[in-house]
């Protein structure tokens, strides 16, 4: 079976409509580690193509607080403002389907996907300390989580951690064979707000026969996305970061 995996969608449609024609024909299943919404201005639209496609989602930070699910005290300003309107855009079914997203993990088949780690969403798995403190809580061999918006991974073995590599520079591709000890954690990378210096949109496919994990950049209209989020009157921050990919 080959798998989409999607995560951090944040509201960007542009950035996925770069990233399904980029991925068209290489996969028969779409899951997505969270964060559909906030920031972007096309809330409705992102999940409105979710429920419809996504086989398995499990819920992210930004889908809890903008369902109404959590205290937005968390956020920082301009996030807990663009969760406010991304609230109060959100058709009520559109509501209602963030509010019922399944916590991560979720397993599926022979591996999971969660957002931010094992024991809660909102942590984020950054340093290689992180990541032996979470290794005993892996239910699976493999795991696709998200929320740090950083393409790449790691592969937890006897001897430590070592760190998996993404396309970088002028690459939009680079496949990893996975071995069969040790415990991954693979991010796919942000499809709306890349923050790994390559403001290209990110995704992987998985293919879990020939047991091959593909990281993908793709340009998007990064322009139009802007614009958007201009025109919604969300803040200006949002809309330059886009470019830079931080
Ligand atoms: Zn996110």
């Amino acid at each position: 079976m080959r798998y989409l995996i999607l995560s951090d969608i944040h509201g960007n449609w542009e950035g996925l409509e770069a990233v399904l024609r980029d991925a068209e024909g290489d996969y028969e299943q779409v899951l997505c580690c969270g964060d559909l919404v906030g920031y972007g201005a096309d809330p409705n639209r992102v999940v409105d193509w979710v429920r419809e496609r996504a086989n398995l989602v499990v819920r992210g930070n930004h889908d809890k607080g903008c369902a109404g699910l959590d205290d937005l005290e968390w956020f920082n300003p301009v996030a807990r403002a663009a969760a406010n309107w991304t609230s109060q855009s959100l058709t009520p079914d559109n509501l209602a389907y963030l509010r019922n997203l399944p916590k991560g993990p979720a397993v599926m088949d022979s591996f999971q996907i969660l957002h931010g780690s094992p024991l809660d969403e909102d942590d984020y798995l950054v340093s290689n300390f992180a990541i032996t403190q979470v290794a005993p809580y892996l239910e699976r061999q493999l795991s696709f989580f998200g929320h740090t918006h950083l393409q790449g991974g790691f592969l937890c073995h006897r001897n430590g951690v070592i760190r998996l590599r993404r396309p970088e520079g002028a690459e939009s591709r680079e496949v990893i064979e996975l071995e069969n000890d040790g415990l991954y954690l693979i991010n796919p990378g942000s499809v709306g707000q890349p923050r790994d210096g390559d403001p290209r949109a990110g995704y992987l496919i998985y293919d879990s026969d020939a047991r091959l994990v593909e990281f993908r950049r793709v340009p998007y209209d990064i322009r139009a996305a802007q614009a958007k989020i201009r025109a919604a009157g969300l803040s200006e921050l949002l809309a330059d970061r886009l470019e830079f990919g931080n």
